[in-house]
C-alpha cells in the first residue's frame, strides 16, 4: 500500500522546488528571488481558498490587474487556466524576456478600474 502511494506521488510531482532557495514561478517558469516572492491564493481567501502558490510579485499583480476575485474563484483556480488567459499569456511572453528580479508598477486593466 505504502509503495503504491509513493509511486503515484512520483508521477504527479511537479518540480516547482529545485532547491530550498530556488523557487520557480509556475506562471512564467523563471526562478523567483526571495524579495520578489508573493503568495497567491488559487481560490481567493474571500471565497474560502487556503491553497497558495509562490509567484513573482509582478506576475501576481498582473493576475489581479486582469481578473476579479469572482472570476478567479470560478474560472481561474488552476495555474494552467491562468496561463491560457489571452492577456496574461501576452504578459508572460513579455516578462520572460526580463531579469528574474524585474519589477515595475502594474496598471490595472481599464475594465476593472
Ligand atoms: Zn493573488
Ligand atoms: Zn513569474
Amino acid at each position: 500500500m505504502k509503495g503504491r502511494i509513493k509511486r503515484q506521488q512520483a508521477l504527479e510531482a511537479v518540480p516547482l522546488w529545485r532547491a530550498q532557495d530556488d523557487v520557480v514561478c509556475p506562471l512564467c517558469e523563471r526562478a523567483i528571488p526571495p524579495a520578489q516572492r508573493d503568495a497567491h491564493h488559487l481560490i481567493p481567501k474571500s471565497h474560502g481558498g487556503v491553497q497558495t502558490v509562490w509567484l513573482h510579485r509582478i506576475c501576481h499583480r498582473q493576475i489581479h490587474a486582469l481578473l476579479t476575485e469572482t472570476e478567479l474563484a470560478r474560472q481561474y483556480q488552476h495555474v494552467e487556466a491562468l496561463r491560457q488567459h489571452a492577456e496574461l499569456a501576452v504578459f508572460l511572453r513579455w516578462v520572460k524576456t526580463k531579469p528574474d528580479d524585474f519589477f515595475e508598477r502594474t496598471r490595472k486593466s481599464r475594465r476593472l478600474r
